[in-house]
């Protein structure tokens, strides 16, 4: 599905300078990504990368993505699954993809791997600017410059535990994405589950509501659904990880400057209805530079269909006016349709005709109610 396909990396149709110069303002997990993707397809000998950042700290973060496995970031991969699990009310479904795979990175995972391929000039401390002898700059750094103010904005919110248990309590082919078999009296709530072994596993508890919760509160929740879903009572924590991602309908003006766009999360790049980021960036990174490699210029491509943003918008409604009705509606979309077209549905990869499928089999009330609503 984000299977890069590096077809055109010798195709130029513009006589580039021989040398194309990058500066990322911020080198974060994006800058990484299309980093990546700008040393694969104009190839690594033609491009220098300067990356500057207030700090050389790589953060503790879990990146998931779904997919093809890609070749691009495929020795990033710090594990992966071919099945996934959904629990709602007393039921679960377990369901086996074909083509596709859930593969986790880290934001060290992928730095690693830039690393291991592209020499990159770091710099540390804060940008202001863009750099006017570079090529082209592009900006991690949030602005609040809008093409579309945001109508709506929570957050998915989450904590997890890396867990370790003496005696053999996960099925290691298995990760649970969603399991909405916890209390949802304070918020739209699930855990997932990513287990490493029998007895080692990533347990999150993720949240949809307008404001964090208190760490305690996330504790609580984790310590219920290992003891009464998964009947684990003995478990030592090795780490943890905290955080949260902007669910919202604004678009950020990406064009910042000319040779000057925002990537990312600061380029709206995250679906706001999933929270998923690093798919996207990658073939966001692709059209820049197969654009680039047409016409010698640096420009941001033009958004997915606006039906997918109507989608998300409606959604995001519900979260905010319903959140009782969401947990039934996940759960109805992954149980009523292929794996795989829910995964390509969610990463906006669908054609109308598989999306009516897709909504026909849906609980129909709170859509119509959201399309009221404003
Ligand atoms: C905990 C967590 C888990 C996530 N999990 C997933 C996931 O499973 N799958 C998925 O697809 N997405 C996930 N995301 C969303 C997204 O992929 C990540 O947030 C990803 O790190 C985004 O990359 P980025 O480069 O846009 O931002 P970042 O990785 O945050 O990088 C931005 C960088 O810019 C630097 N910076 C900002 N301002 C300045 C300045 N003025 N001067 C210098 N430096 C500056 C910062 O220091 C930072 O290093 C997750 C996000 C979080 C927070």
């Amino acid at each position: 599905m984000f299977r890069i396909d590096f077809g055109f990396s010798g195709l130029c149709f513009f006589p580039m300078a021989k040398r194309t110069s990058l500066f990322f303002m911020g080198g974060g997990v994006g800058a990484h990504l299309y980093s990546l993707v700008a040393s694969e397809m104009l190839g690594k000998e033609n491009v220098h990368v300067l990356m500057r950042d207030r700090t050389d700290e790589v953060p503790v973060r879990t990146l998931c993505v779904w997919g093809e496995p890609a070749s691009l970031i495929h020795d990033a991969v710090v594990a992966q699954w071919a099945t996934l699990r959904f629990g709602f009310g007393d039921e679960t479904i377990v369901r086996r993809m074909d083509r596709m795979r859930y593969s986790q990175y880290t934001a060290a995972s992928i730095r690693a791997l830039v690393d291991a391929t592209i020499d990159v000039e770091r710099q540390i401390g804060e940008v202001n600017n863009p750099d006017a002898s570079s090529t082209v700059s592009f900006d991690s750094r949030h602005d609040d410059r809008d093409v579309r103010p945001a109508s709506i904005s929570l957050l998915q919110h989450f904590h997890g535990w890396r867990v370790l248990t003496d005696e053999p309590m996960f099925e290691p082919d298995v990760a649970t994405m969603m399991d909405f078999r916890v209390d949802q009296s304070d918020g739209v709530c699930f855990v997932y589950v990513l287990p490493y072994g029998p007895t080692e596993a990533l347990v999150e508890c993720t949240v949809f509501s307008e404001s964090t919760w208190q760490k305690d509160h996330y504790e609580a929740r984790l310590t219920s659904y290992l003891r009464d879903v998964m009947g684990i009572n003995d478990y030592r924590i090795s780490t943890t990880e905290t955080g949260s991602i902007a669910m919202c309908d604004r678009i950020p003006l990406r064009q910042r400057g000319r040779s000057w766009i925002a990537i990312g999360v600061a380029g709206g790049l995250t679906k706001p209805t999933t929270g998923y980021t690093v798919a996207r960036c990658l073939r966001d990174a692709e059209k820049i530079m197969q654009h680039y490699q047409r016409t010698g210029e640096f420009k941001p491509p033009a958004r997915a269909h606006a039906r997918f943003d109507w989608y998300d918008r409606l959604l995001l409604r519900i979260i905010r006016d319903e959140p009782a009705e969401v947990p039934g509606i996940l759960w109805t979309l992954f149980k009523r349709n292929p794996i795989e077209r829910i995964l390509r549905f969610l990463d906006e990869q669908t054609d109308l005709k598989e999306e009516i499928l897709i909504f026909w089999r849906l609980p129909w009330l709170p859509f119509l109610r959201a399309i009221v609503r404003r």
